[in-house]
């Protein structure tokens, strides 16, 4: 049997592509929703991270700039202080060479340190000391005979090298007044060059140390003020035995001074391990450096206390999207659960319609099309004839003595009998288009678009001698066995006229087929 248009409209009924559709949408949403949740997460922990890391780094410069200014200060404030007792010194080497240092001068050139010294409330004392170490005259008045300064760093320094430059020595405590004092020295010259003796500034450490401790260093801040052999002229923190030590093997004077005479750096400090943050500069005209440090554990504690405020924050804030972005998907989720089981509820529901459709059009008997679908059928194709000017035909089909039929094998084998006369129907029309109709009783239909008189007729007698061959016994009918006889009608596409006027046509035809004997096939005139 064909598949007509009504049955395949029914069939085809399918769940809305835009539902489906949907449910593919909202599950790509909930995707791009958890992708955007985690790059927002994401971005913002990196972006903490990144910041963090910028922080760091500016904590780290902010100080290394303080430092470095702090150290060009510092190194001012040496360079004056020493300049001053130097300046001193550059004067009475003067005088001294040209005046001579005959004996009778002493007292006159002891008042003359005594009054200089008072100038200068960092000088310690002013000395001088002839060819042998022995004291000729002091700033303090004090008359030391037997003394003898010749094992001191400066007097063999000067004694052993012709240079006429400043001379910074080691710091040492002074063996007058048992502090400590750095010295700032001169050579003194016989008029024929030969080595005459040291004349010798002594500077309080105390000096530096005062304007060192007024400064915030930090817990584990430090100052050091070195001559530019590495060897600790003072230091802050203040402790006795750094004094005079030797840092030249650090990375100051191994790695940073060689290429410049001022700038910053982070380095582990020689004398006690802590890694500092650190300000140098040599000291302008004399041989001297100094290094300003902050302990980098305390810049970076700031930064830290900072960053973990920061990182709370951005936790918090994370927590707070990532609950939000979880519930939205959830809901996303549950949303999309549902959708899901609307379209299932839908299709169950379509199915349930498909049967209920089916139902409705097909003839529960015999499963060939109902009356309601002939009706329907007909319209469709005799419009479509219409428009496309083909032929329609019509067969009409009734069973000959049926009544006696019944009357004499029961009902139920008359059902049966009808069953099979339907399924003669379906096996002999082959057309796609055809469509079998159980019209009514015991009567039948068959539609077959696109065909003549000529063509439907032959299809009447294919069904009429197919019935008759099956050889269904009716013992009650003249023929002995189950007939049908069968009114064939055609459209005339040019013709107004519709559905009714053709059932009648073919009726008027099987009519006439009744009549004339039955089981026969009559073309309508
Ligand atoms: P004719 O050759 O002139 O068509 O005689 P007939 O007896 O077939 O015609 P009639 O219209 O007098 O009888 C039709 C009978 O078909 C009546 C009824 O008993 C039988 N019939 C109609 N529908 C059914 C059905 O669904 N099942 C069965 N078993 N019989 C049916
Ligand atoms: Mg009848
Ligand atoms: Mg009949």
């Amino acid at each position: 049997m064909g598949q007509p248009s009504v049955k395949v409209r029914i069939e085809n009924l399918q769940p809305t592509a835009s539902l489906l559709a949907e449910q593919v949408e909202a599950k790509l949403k909930v995707r791009y929703a958890v992708v955007l949740l985690l790059a927002v997460c994401l971005s913002m922990a990196a972006i903490a991270c990144w910041e963090a890391w910028n922080s760091r780094q500016y904590h780290l410069h902010d100080k290394e700039v303080a430092m470095s200014n702090l150290a060009q200060t510092l190194a001012a404030q040496a360079q004056s202080t020493v300049k001053q007792a130097d300046t001193l010194l550059f004067s009475l080497v003067d005088r001294l060479e040209n005046d001579g240092m005959d004996p009778a001068q002493i007292p006159r050139l002891q008042r003359l340190l005594s009054a200089q010294r008072q100038e200068l409330t960092q000088l310690h004392g002013l000395f001088i000391f002839d060819e042998n170490g022995h004291w000729l005259a002091n700033s303090n008045g004090a008359n030391v005979p037997d003394a003898n300064n010749s094992d001191r760093e400066y007097f063999i320094f000067h004694r052993d090298h012709p240079d006429r430059g400043p001379h910074i020595g080691p710091s040492i405590k002074s063996r007058s007044t048992n502090e400590w004092i750095m010295t700032v020295s001169r050579r003194l010259n016989h008029p024929d060059g030969r080595f005459a003796g040291t004349a010798v500034a002594t500077i309080y450490l105390s000096h530096f140390l005062s304007l060192y401790d007024s400064i915030d260093m930090g817990q584990n801040g430090a100052i050091n003020l070195m001559a530019d052999n590495g060897t600790i002229i003072v230091r802050r923190p203040f402790r006795e035995t750094d004094i005079g030590t030797s840092v030249a093997s650090g990375p100051l004077f191994t790695q940073l001074l060689p290429h410049a005479s001022f700038g910053t750096a982070t380095i582990k400090s020689v004398v006690d391990g802590v890694e500092r943050v650190l300000g140098y500069r040599r000291v302008n005209g004399y041989p001297m450096v100094v290094s300003a440090a902050l302990n980098k554990e305390e810049v970076l504690e700031a930064w830290r206390q900072e960053s973990l405020n920061t990182a709370a924050i951005v936790a918090l804030l994370l927590s707070f999207l990532g609950a939000l972005g979880y519930r939205l998907i959830r809901v996303m989720r549950q949303q999309n659960h549902i959708q899901s089981e609307l379209l299932g509820a839908q299709e169950k529901l379509l199915e349930v319609n498909r049967s209920l459709e089916l139902l409705a059009l097909e003839d529960a008997l015999t499963g060939l099309a109902n009356r309601r679908q002939f009706d329907l059928f007909m319209v469709a194709e005799m419009g479509r004839a219409r428009r496309s000017q083909t032929g329609l035909a019509l067969l009409m089909i009734d069973v000959d003595h049926f009544k006696l039929f019944n009357d004499h094998y029961g009902h139920v084998a008359g059902d049966v009998c009808l069953r099979q006369i339907s399924a003669i129907i379906s096996e002999n029309i082959k057309r796609p288009g055809d469509l079998a109709v159980r019209y009514g009783g015991e009567e039948f239909a068959v539609v077959l678009p696109g065909t003549d008189y000529v063509g439907a007729f032959l299809v009447a007698e294919k069904i009429r001698r197919a019935v008759q061959l099956a050889g269904m016994e009716h013992s009650e009918s003249t023929e002995g066995m189950v007939t049908v006889s069968l009114g064939v009608c055609a459209y005339d596409p040019a013709s107004q006229a519709g559905a009714d006027d053709l059932v009648s046509a073919a009726d008027k035809a099987l009519y006439v087929a009744k009549a004339s004997g039955r089981n026969m096939s009559v073309i309508a005139n």
